[in-house]
């Protein structure tokens, strides 16, 4: 115990443990000048770390001679406002997390690592000094719209605009570099000065369309009460004008001087969505993803807190983005998966995107076509608003779906001869075909035709996946790759073939078939093949060409893309989701299903969805294809609720692994018994308590060479699973086994395997 005259830092800290620590001001820094919030850089263990400044104590636990002095004060104003204090805590509380590494990952890299704002200066570009007149007439005749668009606009600032400003714009680096080599621009330095987003005029650049009823509606029920927290499920199918709906609440924020924040699943899959953004608003847009370099990451997390930006376009940890008039949160495609983080702390951004918003006092509003079964529970109980979009904007009418059997059928390249017909005649058209699989590579595995050995990964319960460009085995779980055995391991045959159907071989087929005969295009969209960085923008200007081609693709193409060509998707096989281990397999096979057959017949063109299936009596698909996702989604619901599944009660799961079993294994079967006790001692069991399944082997026991054990904790009420959280995981922490495993705690997961 000691007590210290001049105050004593409480900091959160970027390590593991579950708690704070105590330090003493740097030498001749007085407390007083101190607020919670700022960053102060400390020495911890051999090595000098970044924390944040949680209070100013009098008095600490830590004896007087081990209490060491902070090295320096980051920053002279705290970097987490207090209700993004708040938020963190609350993460770190809720998901078991310590508390200082939640802080830090709540910052930009930079920040983390203790890069000082205070030399902050900004870049600007402004017309060249020496203006070259000839240099402009040489842009004019060079057809270069965009460095055009950029000039007219640089011309007009005499005294520079910021380089940020320029890419919220969609003007980037090379551009301007272009601008600069043509004489007409040069960048200066300045010191930050900035105009705040409400101070652009007009705050829209193009009007807003006529909404229809339906829209109107859910328009004027979100923004009916800006300054309170109000949560809202946005569902309508893919095609009804959610994003219009979106895109004039936030005009609504703006015009009250009042910033946006809008999460989606993925930007790099969503150009288009982009493009409606910045054709739609004047105001600077900062867009956060991980594609950025820690400066541009730093760059766009200012303009927000700032007030220059209007709007923030950003991925899950975006949830963190200070904001300087908060207004609106969407989350778009709440039920994606991307959205819940699966590492370290394992937050869904969708959930904390509500606790902000109750923070700040404003509107969040979910939006998806095929909402999670949690959302829909928590409109049906009425903790949100719920508000529906059945028309399809415009004149859009909705895919027809339809099931194709293919059992005892002759199958090419995966695809039965009824969708190959109906490929044909769709192509015969002029129109566009997808094809969703969601598998790359070339085919699941390889296998023996002498005796039926299956290639499986050194380091995985896995088979590896055979790629054909180029020619190797890969696993996908662990990045192990190796050539082509030439002959069994077994029975040394040297008849090995492949098995099943990847994209690679799925494209070669219908290129076989199909790109032969005529003028088609056949092209694949996976991961492997959008390695290059452009090659995926590049792909999707030519599908926009509208010319009959057949795209063969994995997830990438059901996200969030308009083909207005398209008229026929094919999906490859709706099963393996249906019985998957995982209690959430169907619903998300469901959700997957539509999200791709919303691909179809987005434009003028009515579309058609052949779902290819060997169990086409599955009641599940049934209900899906004939009476949609309400009521496919309703049966679920209901099950869940017979056998007491989230959301009628809640998981937290701890993972543990090590190369060998045995340390994986007691230290769960430790927890448990720890987690037996605290139980009975503090009276967590009984109906409405926590109930222990396990230890027992993950579903995917063996991973990158490490053996993976759980404990699921659940509960029909969180307050004792979390009673129970906070007494076990303590306890958990001291285990001298942790020296030997890793281990983590995740709670309301979403992945189990
Ligand atoms: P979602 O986000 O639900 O997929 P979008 O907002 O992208 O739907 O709308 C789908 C298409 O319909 C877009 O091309 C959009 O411009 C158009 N659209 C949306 N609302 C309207 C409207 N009220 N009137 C006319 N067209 C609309
Ligand atoms: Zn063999
Ligand atoms: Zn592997």
């Amino acid at each position: 115990m000691s007590a210290n005259s001049s105050g004593i830092l409480r900091l959160a800290l970027p390590v593991n443990l579950r708690r704070l620590f105590d330090y003493l001001p740097p030498h001749n820094i007085h407390t007083g000048s101190l607020t919670p919030g700022v960053r102060v850089r400390v020495p911890f263990r051999n090595r000098e770390i970044v924390g944040i400044l949680i209070s100013l104590e009098t008095e600490s636990e830590v004896p007087d001679n081990k209490l060491r002095p902070a090295s320096e004060i980051l920053d002279s104003n705290p970097i987490f406002s207090e209700a993004l204090i708040k938020l963190v805590n609350w993460s770190a509380d809720y998901y078991h997390h310590s508390i200082g590494d939640t802080f830090s990952q709540a910052l930009p890299a930079l920040l983390r690592q203790g890069y000082d704002l205070s030399r902050e200066v900004h870049e600007f570009w402004q017309p060249a000094l020496n203006l070259d007149t000839q240099a402009e007439t040489a842009l004019s005749r060079a057809r270069a719209p965009r460095q055009q668009e950029a000039w007219n606009l640089i011309k007009q600032h005499q005294d520079g605009i910021s380089s940020e400003a320029l890419r919220s714009m969609g003007f980037d680096r090379t551009l301007l570099k272009n601008l600069a080599n043509r004489g007409l621009i040069e960048a200066i330095e300045k010191a930050p000065e900035f105009q705040l987003f409400y101070q652009h005029e007009p705050l829209l650049k193009s009007s807003p369309l006529v909404l229809n009823n339906e829209q109107e509606r859910a328009l004027e029920s979100i923004t009916c009460e800006m300054h309170q927290f109000s949560a809202t499920l946005l569902h309508g199918v893919t095609g009804s004008g959610k994003t219009e709906v979106y895109l004039q609440a936030i005009a609504h924020a703006l015009a009250n001087k009042q910033q946006a924040l809008v999460l989606v699943p993925e930007i790099g899959l969503t150009p288009q969505t982009m493009a409606r953004f910045r054709e739609r608003f004047n105001v600077p847009i900062a867009v956060l993803h991980s594609g950025l370099t820690d400066r541009e990451r730093l760059n766009g997390w200012l303009a927000a807190r700032r007030g220059e930006a209007g709007i923030v376009i950003a991925t899950r940890s975006g949830i963190f983005t200070p904001l300087l008039h908060p207004g609106i949160i969407i989350i778009d495609e709440e039920h994606d998966l991307s959205y819940k983080q699966q590492d370290s702390v394992r937050y869904s951004s969708r959930d904390l995107a509500l606790y902000r918003g109750r923070l700040e006092n404003i509107p969040v509003v979910l939006g998806s076509a095929t909402p999670s079964l949690e959302t829909l529970h928590n409109s049906q109980t009425h903790k949100f608003r719920y508000l529906q979009l059945q028309q399809r904007a415009g004149n859009a009418r909705p895919p027809a779906l339809e099931l194709i059997d293919i059992r005892n059928q002759q199958l090419q390249g995966g695809i039965a001869p009824e969708s190959l017909a109906a490929i044909q005649n769709t192509l015969k058209q002029g129109q566009q075909v997808l094809v969703f699989l969601n598998r790359r590579g070339y085919a699941p595995t390889l296998t023996c035709d002498n005796c039926g050995w299956l290639i499986d990964c050194l380091n995985c319960d896995a088979h590896l996946t055979l790629h054909r460009s180029p020619l190797h085995l890969h696993c996908h779980h662990c990045d192990y790759r190796q050539s082509i055995p030439n002959q069994c391991p077994n029975c040394h045959s040297p008849e090995l073939s492949p098995v099943g159907q990847g994209t690679e071989r799925t494209e070669e087929i219908l290129e076989q078939i199909f790109a032969k005969k005529g003028k088609v295009d056949v092209m694949r969209i996976d991961r492997d093949s959008m390695r290059k960085k452009h090659s995926f923008q590049e792909m999707v200007e030519k599908i926009h060409k509208g010319n009959p081609a057949i795209l063969v693709g994995t997830q990438m193409l059901a996200k969030g893309h308009h083909f207005p060509a398209v008229t026929l998707v094919v999906i490859v096989n709706a099963d393996t989701g249906f019985f998957s281990a995982d209690f959430r397999g169907a619903e998300k096979t469901g959700q997957l299903i539509l999200q791709v057959a919303g691909r179809a017949g987005r434009a003028d063109q009515p579309g058609k969805v052949l779902i290819q299936t060997g169990n086409p009596e599955n009641p599940q698909l049934q209900t899906l294809i004939h009476q949609g996702y309400d009521a496919f989604s309703r049966d679920i619901i209901h099950q869940r609720s017979t056998i007491g599944l989230p959301p009628f009660s809640h998981i937290a799961l701890i993972s543990s692994e090590a190369p060998n079993s045995q340390p994986v294994e007691e230290f769960l079967n430790n927890s448990a018994h720890i987690a037996r006790d605290i139980i009975e001692a503090n009276n967590l069991g009984g109906p409405e308590g926590v109930i222990i399944i396990g230890p027992m082997p993950a579903p995917m026991e063996k991973r990158q060479g490490r053996i993976r054990w759980q404990l699921h904790l659940q509960a029909r009420n969180r307050k004792p699973l979390h009673n129970l959280l906070y007494r076990l995981l303590p306890s958990m922490e001291q285990d001298p086994l942790t020296r030997k495993i890793r281990w983590s705690i995740d709670v309301d997961p979403q992945d189990m395997s």
